[in-house]
């Protein structure tokens, strides 16, 4: 494997089909048969092989690009998905738990947790309440660390050994913290999932969700489901997100970095900020763990609470780069009063995901709102 960044830009080259240097956008959902009846697989004989595309349902040029790219990216099997909520459901349905620890975790995991929950009784418990007793082999540990909305992070390793113990198995939604920042298998993970609308995608111009495995086996029997479940990537937006890998190292090196300074200015400032009450980010952690599991930066998202509820809400109204409105992870810096759209989040948080403006232009920005 080369480079982070050169793999970003070369990663599909030898899935090229055409001597563009930019990868076409395919837009067609069924592919001629080869002319060669020898080559033909009958459906009786197994799953259909992706050397020739046949249908976009199943997979389509674009969407293996953006595969091979992240498999050359991360080092790891890669199924990409229409959203990162498909992906999170394409991993339940992989993994069928009868019960399911999850901790605090993105609204929509919780909410399709809850539709598993509905129709087919899955258990829901806590990461601490219960575990010992309740988990079993075949079970399900979600944890989502960095964590929504307050980019802390989680001990991955500590739930993983206990989940491994019993012979459950351990899903990572790693979104807040994209490659190279943190490698979640290193702690233990057996899936990893991203949200790839936020920093691969980059660009606020995109929704698309990443599953990451071990082994061909494990993304055979994704790549099956996938076509039955019908979540695969739409084939435009997997070649925006094929423009979007091209710069995903360089977005994100600046983003964390950024995003960590503007959190140390913050910090070391609190006293001169009135309206600043705390700040969360995993670089003001300092528990041992922390470190080992993000070896390669912090996550480009943070959190800061105000000291009323009505201080946190017209903040957003006070600034001139950062954007108010939800999600993260793209070129633009953003902010939220987060009550908007979770409804267990206090009212007096602000998440604050950091692009690739000038990292002085920002803090500038902020301090002024603050003061
Ligand atoms: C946005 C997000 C999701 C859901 O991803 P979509 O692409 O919007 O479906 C899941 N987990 C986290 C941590 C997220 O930020």
């Amino acid at each position: 494997m080369a480079g982070l960044s050169t793999e970003g830009v070369h990663g599909a080259d030898d899935l090229s089909r055409v001597p563009d240097v930019v990868p076409p956008i395919n837009v067609a959902t069924t592919y001629k048969y080869s002319k060669d009846p020898s080559t033909w697989i009958k459906a009786a004989d197994g799953p259909p092989l992706l050397d020739n595309p046949v249908y976009s349902r199943l997979s389509h040029p674009n969407s293996e690009q953006v595969e091979a790219i992240v498999e050359h990216i991360t080092g790891y099997k890669c199924v990409v998905y229409s959203s990162g909520l498909a992906a999170f459901n394409a991993a339940m349905c992989h993994l069928n738990p009868k019960t399911l620890a999850i901790g605090q975790a993105y609204h929509g995991c919780h909410g399709i947790a809850d539709i598993l929950t509905r129709n087919y009784g899955v258990k829901q418990i806590g990461l601490d309440d219960e575990f010992d007793r309740v988990v079993k082999s075949g079970d399900v540990v979600h944890l989502e660390t960095p964590v929504n909305p307050e980019g802390v992070c989680i001990d991955i390793q500590k739930y993983a050994d206990k989940a491994h113990k019993y012979g459950a198995k351990v899903v990572v939604d790693s979104t807040f913290a994209p490659p190279p920042i943190q490698d979640p298998f290193q702690q233990g993970a057996d899936i990893v999932m991203h949200s790839a609308t936020k920093f691969f995608g980059g660009h606020s111009d995109l929704l698309a969700g990443l599953l990451l495995v071990k082994d061909d086996e494990t993304k055979d029997k994704l790549l099956k489901d996938r076509l039955l479940l019908g979540t695969n990537i739409a084939n435009l937006e997997a070649s925006l997100l094929i423009r979007s890998l091209r710069t995903f190292e360089m977005r994100v090196d600046r983003q964390w970095k950024s995003a960590t300074a503007i959190v140390k200015r913050l910090h070391d400032d609190i006293d001169k900020l009135p309206k600043l009450a705390k700040i969360y980010h995993s670089s003001l952690q300092t528990e041992p763990f922390v470190a080992k599991q993000m070896p390669n930066g912090h996550s480009p998202v943070f959190s800061i609470e105000c000291p009323d509820e009505q201080t946190a809400k017209e903040l957003p109204l006070k600034l001139k780069y950062f954007v108010h409105a939800t999600s993260l992870g793209g070129v633009e810096s953003l902010i939220e009063w987060r009550a908007l759209s979770d409804a267990t989040c206090s009212p007096k948080l602000l998440r604050v995901s950091v692009g690739v403006e000038n990292v002085e232009d920002l803090i500038e920005d902020l301090v002024q709102a603050l003061q």
